[in-house]
C-alpha cells in the first residue's frame, strides 16, 4: 500500500510543516529525492500507511500549518503516523546525515587499545584510591556441599527423551547444551524460529524507524506470530522479552554482571525480604565457567566487585560519552567502572568482533553480541541435542504418581505433539514459565501447593536522566548495553528511608529520531518547526543517558497470573501482569535520579531531561521462587519443583530477591550450577515408570 498523488502533495505540505528550511537545512520536500525515501519510509512501515492515508484525505491542503497544529492537539495517532514517516524519510536521506554529521550506525571497529586509550591519564585512579563504596561486611559463606561423580543416563528411549527443556533462551540453553556435552539426550521444544543476524536492521538506514515497531523488544507491539500477547492494563511496566532460539538474549543489551555476595543476603544482613538458599560461593564457580563459555569482555580490579580472573576478552572501548561520565564521578567521588559484556570485543574463531554499531537491543547485525543462539546452541546441536522450533507448549504433562511426564505443544501447523521424558526443564522467563506451570497440572497450576506460582514477579523498574553536553562525543557509538556502570548507590542505606538501590548505567542515545524522540513530550513549536534543527543540532552525538534500574521487593501481590479472556495465535491463554511501583520504588527512583542529574552536572552538562521508561520491564525475576521451605518456595536450591521431583525451573522465575544488577549472567550460572548436579545425580532422579 502507498499514497496516491494527490495524498503525497497533502503530505509535503504538511511535512514541511513541520520540518521547515532554514538557513542551514532544507525542507522536509526539498531534502533531494525526497519521493524516494518517502517511499522507503513508508516500505519500512506499512502498519502507519492506512493512518496516514485517513489523515491525508481529511486535509483540504488550504492552511497546512493550522492541520498540522490540529492533529497534534486532537488526533495523536494520526500526527504520529505523519511525523514518523516524514521525520523517518528526511532523516534517512543520506545528502541529510552528511549535513547533520551523522555517519548512521555503521561499521566503526574500534582500534586495538582504544579500551586502554579511553581511561588514559589515570581516569580509573580516584575509584582505585578509593575502594569499596559498601560499609557492610560481606555475609559469611555457606557450607558448599561437595560434588558427587556419578554420570548416568536416564532412560530415555525411542520417541522418549531423557530430558525435555521448554524455552531456548539463555537458562534452556546452558541446560540443553551441557546436558548434551554429558551424553544425555535432550529434546527442546521453542516456539519461535532462528535469526539470522543478516535480518537485524541495526547497519540499516531503517533502523531508528522500526525499532519501536515490528522490531521492538515489546511483543505487543511486535506481534510475530512466535508472541504470545501479554494483558496489561494492570500495570504500568510491560515485560519485554524475545520469543526465539537464543530468547531475550536476541534483544538484550548484553550487559554482564553478577550478584554480590551480599545480593545473596539481603535478610541476614539488613531484615530486608528473604536470603538466597544458596550463596555466591556456591555460584562463584559457575560464574567463571559462564564467563568463559559466553566469551565475556570486561575488565576485572573493581574494588565494589568479588575478585575474580580476568574475562575472556579486554574490555570493550567505554567511548567519549563514558569518559565524560567517568569525568563527572571523579568530581564526586563516585564509583564506576568500564562494564564487562556479552559482546566479544573481539573476533574469537569465526566469530565476529563488535564494530560498535551501538544497536544491540535489537540484534546485533555483525553476529558480535554472546546470545546463546551463538554461544550454546553450536555445541548442543553437535553433541546430538534436538532442537524443535516453532514449538508452543500448552501443557506440561503428569502421571498419577506426581512425575511429569513430558509435554504437549502445538506445532507450526497447528498440530498438537507431545514429547515424552523423563526430567522436564521449564525456562521460558518469569512470565512464559509462570504462564507454563499454571496452564498445567489442573486448576491451581502445576509444582503450585505453596501457592507462589507467578506470585512476586519483580521488573527492576528503570528510568534514565539524559544529559547534554556542548561537546561532539560521538553519542551514538555502542555497545548500546553501558560504557560503564556505576554501583555508587546500589546498597541498602537505611538512612535514605526506602529499601536497598540502584544499578547505574551509562547508555547511548542512536540516531536522529531516537534523539528528537526525546522532545516529543514538548509543546509543537518547542518540538516541531524551525526548532527540529535546533534539537538535532544541539542534541545529537552530543547526549548520553545514565540509566538507573531499582532493585524491587518481592511483593506477592505483583503477579503472572491467565487472563481469563486474552489467548495467543493457538487459542492458550495469555499472562496477565499486576504490578505496581510502590511508594517505596517511587522514592528509591526519585533518589536515584536526582543524584544521576548530580552525576552529569558534575560532568558538564548543559541540560538534563529525566525519561520515563517504566513501560519497559527487561528483567522477568521471581515467579516460582527458589527456598529450602516447600510452603514458601516453589523450587528448591537445585531448582527442582518440591512437589514434582523431576521438574526443574532454570531461568529467572527462580529468583528469591532481584538484586540490582542486571540478571543474566545469573541466571546462566544457575542453571549450569543446577544442571551440573542433574547430570551427577541422574542415577537418584525419580522418574516416571
Ligand atoms: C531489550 C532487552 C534488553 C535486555 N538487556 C539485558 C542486559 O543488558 N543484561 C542482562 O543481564 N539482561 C538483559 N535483558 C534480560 C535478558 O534478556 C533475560 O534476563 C534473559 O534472556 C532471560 O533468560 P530466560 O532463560 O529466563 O528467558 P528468555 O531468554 O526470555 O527465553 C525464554 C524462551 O522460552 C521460550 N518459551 C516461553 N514459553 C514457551 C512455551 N510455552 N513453549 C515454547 N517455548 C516457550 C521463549 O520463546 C523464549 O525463547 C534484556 C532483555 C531485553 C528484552
Ligand atoms: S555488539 Fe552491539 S555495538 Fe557491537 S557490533 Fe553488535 S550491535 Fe553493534
Amino acid at each position: 500500500m502507498t499514497l496516491t498523488p494527490e495524498q503525497r502533495l497533502t503530505f509535503w505540505a504538511l511535512a514541511d510543516v513541520l520540518i521547515p528550511a532554514t538557513d542551514t537545512m532544507p525542507a522536509a520536500s526539498e531534502a533531494g529525492s525526497a519521493e524516494k525515501w518517502l517511499d522507503r519510509a513508508l516500505a519500512a512501515r506499512p502498519d502507519l500507511v492506512s493512518t496516514l492515508a485517513r489523515v491525508l484525505d481529511a486535509t483540504d491542503g488550504t492552511d497546512p500549518e493550522a492541520e498540522a497544529r490540529r492533529l497534534h492537539a486532537e488526533d495523536p495517532d494520526g500526527f504520529s503516523a505523519l511525523a514518523q514517516i516524514a521525520s523517518g524519510g528526511y532523516y534517512m536521506n543520506l545528502k541529510i546525515r552528511k549535513r547533520i554529521g551523522y555517519p548512521g550506525q555503521g561499521k566503526r571497529p574500534p582500534f586495538s587499545d582504544e579500551a586502554e586509550y579511553d581511561l588514559r591519564e589515570g581516569l580509573l585512579d580516584p575509584v582505585l584510591a578509593r575502594g569499596p563504596v559498601s560499609a557492610t561486611p560481606p555475609p559469611p559463606p555457606d557450607p558448599v556441599e561437595p560434588a558427587t561423580l556419578l554420570s548416568f543416563s536416564l532412560s530415555g528411549n525411542g520417541d522418549k527423551a531423557d530430558l525435555v527443556v521448554i524455552g531456548a533462551g539463555a537458562g534452556g540453553s546452558v541446560a540443553a547444551r551441557h546436558l548434551a556435552e554429558a551424553g544425555f539426550e535432550v529434546v527442546c521444544l521453542e516456539q519461535g524460529g532462528w535469526e539470522n543476524a543478516s535480518d537485524f536492521t541495526g547497519d540499516k538506514l531503517e533502523w531508528e524507524l522500526v525499532a519501536d515497531a515490528q522490531w521492538s523488544p515489546n511483543p505487543n507491539t511486535r506481534r510475530h506470530p512466535s508472541d504470545y500477547p501479554l494483558e496489561v492494563s494492570g500495570s504500568p511496566i510491560t515485560p519485554v522479552m524475545y520469543n526465539a532460539v537464543g530468547g531475550s538474549t536476541i534483544h538484550f543489551a548484553a550487559q554482564w554482571v553478577r550478584l554480590r555476595p551480599h545480593d545473596y543476603k539481603l535478610r541476614t544482613l539488613h531484615g530486608i525480604a528473604d536470603d538466597w538458599p544458596i550463596s555466591y560461593e556456591e555460584m562463584k564457580p559457575f560464574y567463571e565457567r559462564i564467563d568463559q563459555e559466553m566469551q565475556i569482555s570486561g575488565m576485572t580490579g573493581d574494588p565494589n566487585y568479588p575478585p575474580g580472573p580476568p574475562p575472556l576478552l579486554p574490555p570493550l572501548p567505554i567511548g567519549a560519552i563514558g569518559r565524560r561520565a567517568a569525568e563527572g564521578m571523579n568530581e564526586l567521588n563516585w564509583h564506576w567502572w568500564p562494564a564487562a559484556h556479552a559482546i566479544r570485543s573481539q573476533e574469537v574463531g569465526n566469530l565476529a568482533g563488535c564494530e560498535r554499531t551501538g544497536t544491540c537491543m535489537w540484534g546485533c547485525p555483525k553476529g558480535a553480541k554472546s546470545s546463546t543462539d551463538t554461544t550454546m546452541w553450536p555445541q548442543a546441536l553437535a553433541h546430538g541435542a534436538k532442537l524443535v522450533t516453532g514449538a508452543r507448549v500448552r501443557e506440561i504433562t503428569t502421571n498419577g504418581n506426581g512425575l511429569a511426564t513430558g509435554a504437549i505443544y502445538v506445532d507450526r501447523d497447528g498440530q498438537d505433539q507431545e514429547q515424552k521424558a523423563d526430567v522436564v526443564i521449564v525456562a521460558g522467563n518469569g512470565v512464559g514459565t509462570a504462564r507454563l506451570l499454571l496452564l498445567s497440572g489442573g486448576e491451581e497450576g502445576i509444582a503450585n501447593s505453596s501457592g507462589l506460582v507467578g506470585k512476586r514477579l519483580m521488573l527492576h523498574p528503570y528510568m534514565s536522566v539524559l544529559g547534554i553536553y556542548e561537546d561532539d562525543l560521538e553519542g551514538w557509538l555502542g555497545p548500546w548495553g553501558t560504557q560503564l556502570l556505576s554501583l555508587e548507590f546500589a546498597d541498602h542505606d537505611p538512612s535514605r528511608g526506602f529499601p536497598l538501590g540502584a544499578q547505574w548505567d551509562v547508555m547511548p542515545l542512536g540516531g536522529p529520531l531516537f534523539t528528537l524522540f526525546r522532545y516529543d513530550d514538548l509543546p509543537f513549536d518547542e518540538r516541531w518547526g524551525p526548532t527540529v534543527h535546533d534539537l538535532t543540532e544541539s542534541t545529537l552525538g552530543h547526549a548520553f543517558d545514565w540509566g538507573v534500574g531499582i532493585e524491587d521487593l518481592p511483593h506477592e501481590s505483583n503477579t503472572v497470573t491467565l487472563d481469563p479472556e486474552l489467548t495467543d495465535s493457538d487459542g492458550i491463554p495469555a499472562p496477565r501482569i499486576t504490578f505496581t511501583i510502590d511508594d517505596e520504588m517511587r522514592a528509591n527512583l526519585d533518589f536515584q535520579l536526582a543524584r544521576a542529574q548530580e552525576a552529569h552536572e558534575a560532568a558538564g552538562a548543559v541540560k538534563t531531561i529525566v525519561a520515563d521508561w517504566s513501560q519497559w520491564g527487561w528483567h522477568l525475576l521471581g515467579t516460582a521462587r527458589m527456598g529450602d521451605d516447600p510452603a514458601t518456595s516453589v523450587v528448591d536450591r537445585w531448582c527442582a519443583a518440591h512437589d514434582v521431583p523431576n521438574l526443574y525451573v532454570l531461568d529467572g522465575a527462580v529468583f528469591p530477591t532481584a538484586g540490582p544488577m542486571a540478571p543474566t549472567a545469573t541466571i546462566c550460572a544457575n542453571s549450569l550450577r543446577c544442571t551440573e548436579r542433574l547430570i551427577e545425580r541422574a542415577r537418584l532422579q525419580p522418574v516416571p515408570a
